[in-house]
C-alpha cells in the first residue's frame, strides 16, 4: 500500500510533500510494474506566481494530478509549514529515475515530442538501458487524435511528453480523458539534455541553488520569469506564501 503524502499550499497550490526522490518514483512506479494513473508537473517559484497573474495556467496546474516541488524557493515554504524534511525534485533528473524504474519493472512507455533525430537518439538511449519503448512521435505533428490511438495501441503505461508548455500540458490532458490508466509527464527540454543537445547548468551552480542564474546569464530572455522569482523571494521572507 502506497503512503499518500501531504498536500502543502504554496501560494494557494496544492505540492505534494516527498521526503526525497525514490518516495516519489516509487509513488508513480510500483514494484510490480503498475503504475499511478494521472500526470504529474513540476512546480516553481516562478509559476507560482504567474499562476496568481493567469488563470489559464492556474487551471491547467491544477488539472495534474501530483505538483511535485522542483524549485528550491517551493522546498524552503514547505519545509517552514511542515517542519520536516522536504527535498527539491529535479524533473529532469525524475524522468531519468523514472525511465530505470520502467527498465526494472518492464513498465511499457511511450515518448512523445523534440525534434525527430533528437526523439531518436533519446529512443536508442532508452533502449540502450533497457526502457521497453514501445513507440514514439516527434513533437511536430498535427494530428491529435491519431495519436492517442498509436499510444492506446502501442499498450504503454508510461507517457512522457517534451514540446514545452502549455502544449504538452494540453496535450496530456486530451490523452488522458481518452486513456486515463497510464501515468502522464510533461518534461520540457529534457531530452534534449538528455542527449547532449543542450547543456544543463554545470554542477556547481546546481550544488549552490544557482541554477536559475545560469539560465539567465546564458538566456536574458528569461528575465520576465524571473522578476517572478523576485516576487516569491519577497512573499517568502514576509511569510506571505
Ligand atoms: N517542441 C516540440 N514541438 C513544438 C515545439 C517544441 O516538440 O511544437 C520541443 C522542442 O524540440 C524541445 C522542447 O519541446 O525539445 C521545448 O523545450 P523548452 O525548453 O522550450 O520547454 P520548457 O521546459 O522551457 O517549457
Amino acid at each position: 500500500m502506497v503512503q499518500q503524502p501531504e498536500v502543502v499550499q504554496v501560494g494557494g497550490i496544492g505540492v505534494m510533500a516527498f521526503a526525497d526522490m525514490p518516495e516519489l518514483v516509487n509513488y508513480i512506479v510500483h514494484d510490480d510494474g503498475t503504475v499511478f494513473a494521472g500526470s504529474a508537473i513540476a512546480m516553481n517559484p516562478e509559476k507560482v506566481i504567474a499562476a496568481g497573474k493567469n488563470p489559464q495556467l492556474m487551471q491547467l496546474l491544477n488539472q495534474a494530478d501530483i505538483r511535485y516541488a522542483d524549485g528550491m524557493g517551493v522546498v524552503k515554504v514547505m519545509r517552514r509549514k511542515l517542519k520536516r524534511k522536504v527535498k527539491r525534485i529535479p524533473g529532469c533528473e525524475l524522468w531519468q529515475e523514472l525511465m530505470a524504474k520502467a527498465a526494472q519493472t518492464k513498465t511499457p512507455v511511450f515518448l512523445v515530442g523534440a525534434k525527430p533525430q533528437v526523439l531518436q537518439e533519446t529512443v536508442a538511449k532508452l533502449q540502450a538501458m533497457g526502457v521497453q519503448v514501445m513507440d514514439s512521435q516527434d513533437g511536430y505533428f498535427k494530428d491529435e487524435d491519431a495519436l492517442i490511438e498509436r499510444i492506446a495501441a502501442s499498450g504503454a503505461k508510461m507517457v512522457t511528453v517534451a514540446m514545452g508548455s502549455p502544449r504538452q500540458e494540453q496535450f496530456i490532458g486530451k490523452c488522458q480523458q481518452q486513456l486515463p490508466d497510464a501515468y502522464y509527464m510533461g518534461v520540457g527540454g529534457t531530452y534534449d539534455v538528455f542527449t547532449g543537445h543542450v547543456k544543463r547548468a554545470p554542477a556547481l551552480w546546481c550544488k549552490l541553488h544557482l541554477e536559475w542564474a545560469y539560465r539567465l546569464l546564458s538566456q536574458p530572455s528569461r528575465i520576465g520569469r524571473q522578476m517572478n522569482l523576485v516576487t516569491f523571494v519577497w512573499r517568502y521572507l514576509t511569510h506571505k506564501v
